[in-house]
């Protein structure tokens, strides 16, 4: 069945590509290695829902059976959730079926019969539209569509034994224990940059945090140099991409490889003592002035209003 493909082993994302996928105006079809997160998926109502069983559970090595899969039935277009497992086997899949791949797109377009993408180059400063040819591949990140629930299709279910890659084993699992808020879901956050001096006056943060009801994020220094916050609250390009209602940046400079992570930040309010810091240059709002007098005093505002 000719039409669009989707796969992401992060159901809600998997949700999202739908959604995209059905601005095609096209077939689509969902793919998964699960019967649980094949109806998880029904709700979002892809016309058919393919089922993959192997084997082997790691789902790295079912890019062959997907590869396999797309041939078969004459995919136009392949779109992967751009998550750890889903960069790797929509790589795979590409590489397979000699088939161009476009990487982290923010935005994909049909006109025409033309698939294009756009998506962001050297750190955020420029945007590249690119054009797909033949059977595409291409990684979207979560947060570009929003999932739609479409009870109007009844998906059909096929599943279908396929063959998976031996190779890959899983000898073991665990948790993985997350530290952090997940940013990407925050509707505030307080940011902390390079201007503290030292680790325990990121209380200052968290108590404005407090203050506005928001989660506390960091710049890759604080997290990565420091070593003061755990790595997945950072923000920036190699970091989380978030877009709350307020985000707050104290002795943040602002660097490019930050603030491609906060641009789509309903207001961005900055705070650094340096009047020419680059911060100030996407700020809504910029307060120039010490982060350790300034922090205090919006907490102590916000509490009073
Ligand atoms: C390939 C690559 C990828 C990267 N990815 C990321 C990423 O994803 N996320 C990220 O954050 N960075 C990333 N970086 C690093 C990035 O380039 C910057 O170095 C980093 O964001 C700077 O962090 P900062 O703003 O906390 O520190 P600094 O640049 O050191 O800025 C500190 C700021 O605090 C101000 N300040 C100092 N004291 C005070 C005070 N008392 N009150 C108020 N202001 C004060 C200073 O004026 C300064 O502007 C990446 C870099 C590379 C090369």
């Amino acid at each position: 069945m000719a039409g669009v493909y989707v796969y992401s082993d992060n159901t809600e994302l998997c949700g999202e590509l739908i959604a995209l996928a059905r601005t095609s105006e096209q077939e689509v079809c969902a793919v998964t290695m699960s019967d649980q997160q094949g109806s998880e998926l029904a709700k979002y109502g892809p016309d058919t829902i393919f089922v993959l069983k192997g084997q082997n559970h790691a789902a790295e090595s079912y890019s062959g059976a997907i590869a396999k899969l797309l041939t078969d039935q004459d995919a136009s277009l392949f779109l992967a959730g751009a998550t750890v497992r889903g960069r790797d086997i929509a790589a795979q899949v590409a590489a397979k079926m000699k088939a161009g791949l476009i990487s982290e797109a923010g935005s994909v377009n049909f006109c025409n019969g033309k698939i294009s993408a756009a998506r962001y180059m050297y750190g955020g400063l420029t945007e590249q539209v690119e054009e797909g040819k033949g059977l595409t591949v291409i990684t979207v990140p979560s947060g570009r569509y929003a999932a739609v629930n479409n009870d109007s299709v009844k998906s059909v279910v096929v599943s279908m034994t396929v063959d998976t890659d031996p190779r890959i084993k899983i000898t073991g699992s665990s948790p993985i224990v997350k530290e952090g808020a997940d940013l990407s879901k925050a509707g505030r956050i307080v940011c902390v940059g390079m201007g503290f001096d030292k680790k325990e006056d990121l209380v200052i943060a968290h108590k404005l945090a407090e203050a506005l009801g928001a989660e506390v994020g960091c710049t890759r220094c604080i997290a990565e140099d420091r070593g003061w916050m755990p790595a997945e609250t950072y923000i920036g390009i190699s970091g989380a991409v978030v877009k709350p209602d307020l985000y707050i940046a104290l002795g943040v400079s602002g660097q490019i490889q930050h603030t491609f992570g906060v641009r789509d930040s309903k207001i961005i309010v900055g705070v650094n003592n340096n009047e020419k810091a680059t911060i100030f240059g996407v700020s809504d709002y910029g307060i120039v002035g010490d982060l350790y007098e300034i922090a205090p005093l919006l907490a102590d505002a916000i509490k009073n209003i």
